[in-house]
């Protein structure tokens, strides 16, 4: 304590100043590490905090306090996790984890100045979605293609562009709200398109859709019930059975197929989930669907149909508020590439690989960790237990995969879930009947979940 702060034998009246305790010895290992403007923020709120008590010039208690303070800011806001969740792809954990090849493209697209819109054979101005244009005509046999941020923006900008100020005709069936604030009625709303519903929630049949087209009819749409299944007394009609009817009236026909995929996963024993190219064969005029669900690719919305209708789409002055970075697309045109080899995609595909992964595998894996798993949880009832997961992310909501799962029982679940939670690589589980499951169907990286099960406390107790 010097002089300048307190007379001699005086007790301290006045506070440090902010930039006198920035000058404590005690305090530049932190400035050192976090630098100074955050380690100033954490002082103010620390003069403030001991406003009055005469702890505010410990220089000790001081410096823990700011260390404790900015630990909080150590680990980045976004971080890695291990999704244990048996939803393989968990919107809320970032659905799609991405192949190799698409990493590595898009770190060099970050790393340097790229042909984004540039063609190098002209030497002249380009267009972004040509590098993916290509691959998603080649893969859907669609004339044209497009790539937008999302989904809801791909289905937002088809109905704009090519329906606002008049009518499209859905069946009530397929008024679906999609996780969040995605609903048919208000994108519909958003895209200045007035929305006529036919059929009823159970039943639509094609002369429904028949009697609903006017003269201010612009578009038919179908979207897939991604996350939900009408069963019982049901009818609802087919794309290609809409086509006849959209040609004979001269509407182009419009279908949100929701995830939507590239390649037909029964050659892997999944169930089957609409593909792209068969909304295109039985005729759809234009077809939206996702980059990072069952594609596996980065966050996208893909258009692909209609040259005509195509370009319409990229005209709408909203493509240019809703279109793809370089580094996104760059993953996308390496993701799309592997489609193209369709013997080597599940090895080169995480998204796919975690969904064909065989039960005795994932089983034999359970068996590996349960000896430290049980560890662990010394004290609790801890098990092998087979279990059913999701593909996630609104794709076959009825459909669910069979797989096996560490399992711990008893009193203080939530316990157990947040000491996991707090991990240096946090684990997310599910609990469910008064069980706690981490389901192994996505466990790709086994040593370091293995090595983080020795790091678990705070349990005692
Ligand atoms: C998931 C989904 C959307 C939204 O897609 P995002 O890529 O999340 O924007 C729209 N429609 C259907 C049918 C979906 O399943």
């Amino acid at each position: 304590m010097s002089r300048a702060d307190r007379a001699p034998g005086a007790p301290e009246t006045r506070p440090p100043s902010i930039d006198r305790m920035a000058g404590w010895p005690q305090l530049a290992p932190l400035i050192e590490q976090a630098g100074r403007p955050l380690v100033v923020e954490a002082l103010r709120a620390w003069a403030e905090a001991k406003r009055g008590a005469s702890e505010v010039a410990d220089a000790a208690a001081c410096a823990r306090w700011c260390a404790d303070r900015l630990a909080g800011l150590a680990h980045p806001s976004q971080r890695r996790v291990f999704n244990l969740t048996g939803t393989v792809l968990h919107t809320n954990l970032g659905r799609a984890v991405m192949a190799e090849k698409a990493i590595a493209a898009a770190v060099e697209a970050m790393r340097w100045p790229t042909t984004l819109e540039y063609d190098l054979g002209g030497g002249a101005r380009g267009e972004r979605d040509q590098h993916v244009a290509p691959w998603l005509c080649r893969l859907t046999g669609a004339e044209a293609a497009a790539a937008v941020n999302n989904n809801a923006a791909a289905v937002l900008l088809a109905l704009g562009a090519l329906a606002a100020g008049r009518e499209v005709v859905v069946s009530r069936g397929e008024l679906i709200e999609i996780g969040g604030a995605f609903r048919i009625p208000d994108i519909m709303a958003q895209a200045g398109c007035r929305l006529v519903e036919v059929g009823t929630t159970n039943r639509t049949h094609l002369k429904d859709y028949a009697a609903a087209i006017g003269p201010d009819t612009a578009a038919i749409m179908k979207v897939h019930p991604s996350n939900y299944a009408i069963q019982g007394f049901t009818k609802s009609v087919t794309a290609a059975e809409l086509v006849p009817l959209a040609r004979e009236k001269g509407l182009p026909l419009i279908e949100d197929l929701g995830s939507g995929t590239l390649a037909d996963l029964e050659a892997w024993g999944l169930p089957h989930e609409p593909t792209a190219r068969e909304a295109i064969a039985a005729g759809v005029d234009l077809v939206t669907f996702s980059g990072d669900k069952l594609l596996g690719g980065p966050q996208a919305g893909l258009l692909v149909g209609r040259r005509a209708l195509i370009e319409r789409v990229a005209r709408h002055p909203l493509k240019r508020a809703l279109r793809l970075d370089k580094v996104r697309l760059a993953a996308l045109e390496a993701t799309l590439r592997l489609y193209a080899d369709p013997a080597r995609l599940i090895e080169q595909l995480p998204t796919l690989r975690a969904l064909a992964r065989p039960e005795a595998e994932i089983r034999a894996q359970a068996e590996r960790l349960l000896p430290a798993f049980a560890a662990a949880l010394d004290g609790w009832q801890t098990s092998i237990e087979p279990v059913r997961g999701q593909i996630g992310s609104g794709a076959l909501p009825v459909d669910l995969l069979p797989s096996f799962a560490l399992a711990v029982r008893g009193k203080g679940l939530d316990r157990i879930a947040d000491a996991f939670r707090r991990l240096p690589i946090p684990v997310i589980g599910r609990i469910a009947d008064g069980t706690l499951f981490f389901d192994l169907r996505t466990l790709t990286d086994e040593q370091v979940f293995a090595a983080l099960l020795d790091k678990i406390d705070g349990l005692a107790g």
